[in-house]
């Protein structure tokens, strides 16, 4: 592509603050509420592409929290951007992945908005710059997380019945392993054969504990094991999953494609985990689904419980792999209590409907977002303090 006149003229980021429409209890945190950062790149030629970059509980999953996320693109990145040529996203990247080591999240973000500008610049949705799309619906889990099993059935029933989710994810792991066990066969035992019940354990065993519990997970009839032991533990998974008669899907423990090569080459998995945020980037996440389906190993795709923007950058990526054999987990957007959008994503019969507009083909609601801002609330309180 020959150098454009485009420039990047302007990068806002700003976080927000949305409630959840219950506690999300994982084995590490549990939430009651959900932070966006959104980044919004303005180019010359007046087109604005949105990206975001979430995470879960703060700094209680991983290395990056959306506030460092904020600072890392406020600081380091943005003067990269302000300098590039918004039709070179690679480039871009690359130039930005010689400055900044690490922060995985903030890259995502910034890939995001430059994707969603460059497919707005050349009416074309996201998927089609990413390889094309390959699927227009997507199969949506919904983690069952209330921490009460009772709830949990009654949430399941709920949702079988709007036939909103047929798949379901428990995240275990925390307390006693035995009353893990018992949870979740109560509730394979109440939904059955009507829908497919899965476990997260998020890293909360270890290989003992794991190695003594599968058996009897299998045997309470789940479909899939995430992400047992510590993300360390290589070997441990290998050995795990050469012994569990249950698919087991690596998580936490792919960070892009030279982790995903590593495990694939370990035969650590039977499934990958394909989370954008978590590799790096969309450009990096089709490089983990790539040795995914070289290794034979299947894909589903992941969800760091991002809003609307990070839910459908996935949703553009996830639409051209293959086969998605194990289907998604985008329901972030459905956690949260506000609806952040212009028009609001289509969940039905089991799915999502992945946008067909140019760029993410999604559009935010100015007034909405406005309300929960995190500078906005912080302008409030300085106006009370100072009484003006
Ligand atoms: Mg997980």
């Amino acid at each position: 592509m020959p150098e454009s006149t485009t420039r990047i003229e302007q990068v806002e980021t700003f976080l927000v603050d949305l409630p959840t429409i219950r506690p999300h209890q994982l084995a590490m945190t549990t939430m009651h509420g959900q932070t966006l950062m959104i980044v919004r790149i303005r180019t010359s030629d007046g087109i604005v592409g949105i990206g975001e970059g979430t995470t879960i509980g703060g700094l209680a999953y991983g290395p990056e929290s959306p506030e460092g996320m904020k600072l890392a693109i406020d600081t380091y990145i943005t003067p990269i951007l302000l300098a590039a040529d918004p039709n070179r996203i690679g480039a871009t990247m690359a130039s930005i992945g010689r400055s900044v080591q690490g922060n995985n999240f903030a890259k995502c973000a910034v890939e995001t908005a430059l994707l969603d500008a460059l497919g707005k610049r050349l009416g074309l949705p996201v998927s089609e710059l990413l390889g094309g799309r390959r699927h227009d619906r997507l199969p949506v889990a919904w983690t069952l997380a209330s921490g009460d099993t009772a709830r949990d059935i009654a949430e399941a029933e709920e949702m079988l019945g709007r036939r909103r989710h047929n798949i379901f994810k428990l995240k275990i792991g925390k307390g006693d392993p035995r009353a893990n066990v018992a949870h979740v066969a109560a509730i394979k035992k109440a939904l059955g054969t009507r829908a497919s019940v899965r476990v997260d354990i998020n890293q909360a065993w270890s290989e003992a504990t794991a190695s003594a519990m599968l058996p009897a997970l299998a045997d309470a009839g789940v479909d899939l094991i995430e992400q047992p032991i510590h993300r360390r533990h290589v070997k441990g998974l290998a050995r795990l999953a050469r012994e569990t008669p249950v698919a087991i899907m690596a998580d936490e423990a792919l960070q892009g494609p030279d982790s995903a090569f590593y495990l694939a080459a370990g035969a650590a998995a039977d499934v990958f985990a394909i989370k954008i945020a978590q590799s790096g980037g969309l450009f990096a996440g089709a490089g983990v689904a790539a040795i995914a389906e070289a290794a034979g190993i299947g894909l589903y795709g992941g969800t760091m419980l991002e809003g609307a923007v990070g839910t459908i950058a996935s949703a553009q990526l996830f639409s051209t792999f293959g086969e998605l054999a194990w289907g998604t987990e985008l329901f972030g957007p459905l956690l949260l209590t506000e609806e952040i959008l212009e028009a609001p994503l289509e969940y039905s019969e089991f799915s999502l409907r992945v946008p067909t507009g140019p760029g993410l083909g999604i559009a935010l609601d100015e007034g909405r977002l406005g309300r929960f801002r995190r500078d906005r609330a912080e302008r409030s309180v300085h106006l009370l303090k100072t009484g003006s």
